[in-house]
């Protein structure tokens, strides 16, 4: 059958997540003819739910940069709930975990529990949240359409040919074939990985440390953990309305609730966990196939194994089937070509652990922005030397997160390495949070990510790891108190430089808050001095000026883009 072409366009953008929605829009706000092409339809499910503050900030600075009012609303809890009420979220005040053990229930021991809660805002409406996929994807592929992108769904991609000057895509759309042609293509497909089937990409997984499997759904009647386990002490910020990890002998769970009481939940497995949940008899069939009954019994055995967890999801019911992936981890070895950019998520992933993917995702979608921007008039595409700029951050950025979460895996040997290594990632996302809203500067996009780049903590995840696996002897073994303890002075010597949060403080017991008198007190880090410090706190604590997001003023700020105007447009 002949094939019909589609108009010809200027970028090509394969996934409609909220990264390839976004970045097309953008593009589209910046005068490109783009069309972004998803093989499915919103909204759908989609995992992948809990943003930070350094998400937030990248969301804020598009928002004010190309005039996307509802970027900017969407990037606190307050801002969101005020003007898109209707778009499903939850509340996250920070990150909260617990120790859990076989057959025990959870210790609540007071200020001697194994649980860690560590703020990430303030108050509750400045605060991060949980993005319920399904909405917020829908919202921001409408907000991309609006601006004027061609936007195609149920399309079956069958083939990409990158030449020199150009790129072909070919494939159906509601079973009749087409094909399109594009001066640039971004991948932004995902873990199913598009262009690295089309061009054969080689893998770079075994340059990635950590393994594991996930069984997961999305539940409702899941109790919270108040009630389950009453009266422990009070921390920071009430501990179900966080990213709540539950560290378990297998691997640990993740349960994010939404403000409607719906709870995303999953189990990551570790091979070590599988193979003793395996010889104990649990899950053995679940983890052989993919079935959902399978996956379903591997939940139920998972969740009994622990009373705490049995007690929280004994009433819960799943709102989808229970599903299985064996494993999670991809990676690749290229996330550019002349013609052609890879998404983060489409180029490498790790592990939901520390919540790295949305905020990676975010900057990736603005240094691509800026790339576009910047690209030479008579080209129209970003120039390579910026491209092989983003190969080498995103490259530099998997090896760090997959560093960081391998440590976490192995401290997870004994809460006190956990807790410790935890303090690593807590160093690299306060230090840039505070520096970003404090000393905001252009090339801020190019910032490397968790630490990269930075002579004092991008070593860290590195020698951390490997220091962890002496200690544990890479069995998972508990190390000794002596060695735990030499652990925790180093990390909390080797954080001292960025440590702006007061982390890393045994008189906190685990519980920290957002605390600006150790900001203050640590001013020189920043470059301020005490004055400056308490001169810009107010920004910190939400009482800053809100920017101009549309109309004249705001483009002053930023480069005039030709569509700008059609930003003021919150809601369709
Ligand atoms: C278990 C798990 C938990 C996670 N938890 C978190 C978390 O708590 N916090 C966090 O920050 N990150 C988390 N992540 C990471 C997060 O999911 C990703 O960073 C995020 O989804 C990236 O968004 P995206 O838009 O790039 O891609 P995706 O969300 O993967 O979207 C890809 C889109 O492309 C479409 N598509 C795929 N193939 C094709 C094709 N051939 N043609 C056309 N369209 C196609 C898909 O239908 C989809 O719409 C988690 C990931 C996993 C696996």
């Amino acid at each position: 059958m002949e094939r019909p072409e589609l108009k010809p366009c200027e970028v090509v953008i394969v996934g409609s997540g909220f990264a390839g929605s976004l970045l097309a829009r953008i593009l589209a706000v910046q005068g490109y003819d783009v069309v972004l092409l998803e093989r499915g339809t919103h909204p759908r499910f989609a995992i992948g739910e809990s943003s930070t503050p350094l998400a937030n900030l990248s969301l804020e600075r598009l928002g004010i940069r190309y005039g996307m009012a509802d970027c900017y609303n969407l990037a606190t809890h307050g801002r969101w709930l005020a003007h898109f009420p209707e778009i499903r979220r939850g509340l996250k005040r920070g990150f909260t975990y617990y120790r859990h053990h076989p057959d025990q229930p959870f210790a609540n021991r007071g200020l001697d529990s194994e649980r860690l809660l560590v703020a990430a805002s303030p108050q509750a409406s400045l605060s991060d949240t949980h993005w319920l996929r399904a909405d917020v994807d829908h919202h921001f592929v409408r907000q991309a359409i609006a601006a004027g992108v061609d936007y195609r769904d149920r399309v079956a991609l069958t083939s990409a040919d990158i030449a020199p000057d150009s790129v072909r895509v070919s494939g159906t759309r509601n079973g009749v074939p087409f094909e399109l042609r594009a001066n640039f293509l971004i991948d932004a497909s995902g873990p199913s990985g598009f262009l690295a089937r089309q061009l054969s990409i080689p893998s770079g997984l075994e340059k990635t440390e950590t393994r594991s499997a996930l069984v997961f759904s999305h539940f409702e009647g899941v109790r919270l953990m108040k009630d389950v386990v009453p009266g422990m002490p009070q921390g920071p910020y009430p501990d179900d309305w966080a990213a709540v990890h539950h560290i378990i002998d297998e691997g640990w769970m993740y349960s994010l609730r939404f403000d409607d009481g719906v709870t995303s939940a999953g189990f990551l497995l570790t091979p070590s966990g599988i193979s003793s949940l395996r010889s104990s008899g649990i899950g053995d069939a679940a983890t052989k196939s993919a079935a959902t009954s399978d996956a379903a019994t591997l939940w139920r055995a998972m969740v009994q194994r622990y009373p705490t967890l049995a007690s929280a999801f004994a009433e819960a019911t799943p709102l989808m089937p229970i599903s299985f992936l064996p494993a999670i981890q991809h990676r690749l070895t290229r996330a550019v070509g002349e013609r052609w950019a890879l998404m983060p998520h489409a180029y490498a992933f790790v592990d939901p652990l520390f919540s790295t993917g949305i905020a990676w995702a975010l900057r990736a979608v603005e240094r691509l922005a800026r790339a576009f921007e910047s690209a030479p008039k008579n080209r129209r595409v970003p120039d390579p030397e910026v491209l092989n700029r983003y190969d080498a951050a995103l490259a530099a950025e998997a090896d760090q997160i997959d560093l960081i979460v391998a440590g976490a895996y192995e401290s997870m040997a004994h809460f006190e390495l956990f807790a410790a290594q935890a303090m690593l990632y807590f160093a690299a996302v306060s230090f840039a949070e505070v520096g970003q809203r404090l000393l905001p500067q252009d090339s801020v996009a190019w910032n490397g990510f968790l630490g990269v780049g930075d002579l004092v903590l991008g070593p860290l995840p590195r020698e951390s790891l490997g220091r962890l696996r002496q200690i544990t002897q890479r069995r998972g073994e508990a190390a000794s108190p002596d060695e735990r303890r030499a652990f925790v002075e180093w990390i909390t010597r080797a954080i001292a430089l960025r440590n702006i949060a007061g982390l890393a403080d045994a008189g906190r017991r685990n519980l920290y808050p957002v605390d600006f008198d150790a900001l203050i007190e640590q001013h020189a880090l920043l470059g301020m001095t005490r004055a400056e410090i308490l001169e810009a706190l107010p920004a910190l604590r939400g009482m800053g000026a809100e920017p101009p997001l549309t109309g004249e003023s705001s483009r002053q700020r930023g480069p005039r883009f030709p569509h700008a105007e059609l930003l003021g447009r919150d809601r369709l």
